[in-house]
């Protein structure tokens, strides 16, 4: 039977893991469609693309040699025969991330790519990133909006970051670039049909509850 479940939500909300978990729990394929921005902005910068011109960023969108896999349990990312998984998450590619998210036309042609993930999964899929609930999967059968007040996803990014970080760079940081990625998505209020699930006071496995709740509603 299909099913598509489309978690949005800003960074530190739990979306991954909530969503790699909710994907196990009922057997589905799992797509990070943050992933896909970070392995275009990492092939952009290995390729010495200039992320303020536009109509490169574009270009270089449409012949991105991506393979990105979509089991819950392993992460896979390949950019030309190259694993990039540990580097689209570290610091430089995620500085850089928002100048490719905040182009149009670039947007475009990965919302068709994770389309494609979505059929090529049978439509048995949980979909996690900023617009899958309203532009990549709208016709989902469940719609989430992670939401988490601004303590509790800075306490999850410092963890995430081995909290190595000084608190008010990592705020400046992420704050900064939900403000930028708000510019072009709108993931901070649900749009109609979305259900919105606040995580501030839950642990992951009360969050994963939450959102197994919604999809067999
Ligand atoms: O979710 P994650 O932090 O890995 O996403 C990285 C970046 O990719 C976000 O900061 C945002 O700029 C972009 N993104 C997006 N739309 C999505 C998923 C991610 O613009 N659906």
């Amino acid at each position: 039977r299909q099913l598509v479940v489309a978690i949005d939500g800003p960074s530190g909300s739990g979306k991954s893991s909530v969503s790699r978990e909710v994907a196990r729990r009922f057997g589905l394929a799992y797509l990070d469609t943050g992933a896909m921005y970070r392995a275009l902005t990492w092939w952009c910068l290995d390729r010495g693309v200039d992320l303020s011109d536009g109509d490169a960023v574009v270009e270089a969108a449409r012949a991105l040699p991506l393979a990105q896999g979509t089991d819950p349990d392993r992460e896979l990312v390949f950019v030309g025969g190259a694993d990039v998984g540990a580097e689209i998450r570290g610091a430089r590619v995620t500085e850089a991330v928002s100048a490719v998210a905040t182009n149009p036309a670039a947007r475009a042609v990965l919302v068709a790519r994770q389309q494609e993930l979505i059929a090529d999964s049978g439509r048995r899929i949980v979909a996690e990133g900023r617009d899958t609930t309203t532009v990549v999967a709208p016709d989902a059968d469940a719609r989430i909006l992670l939401t988490a007040d601004e303590r509790a996803r800075m306490a999850r990014r410092g963890l995430q970051n081995g909290g190595v970080e000084d608190a008010e760079q990592l705020r400046a940081r992420v704050v900064g670039r939900d403000a930028k990625d708000a510019t072009v998505v709108n993931f901070t209020e649900a749009a109609d049909g979305v259900v919105t699930i606040d995580s501030s006071e839950l642990t992951v496995e009360q969050t994963v509850q939450a959102v197994i709740d919604v999809v067999v509603r």
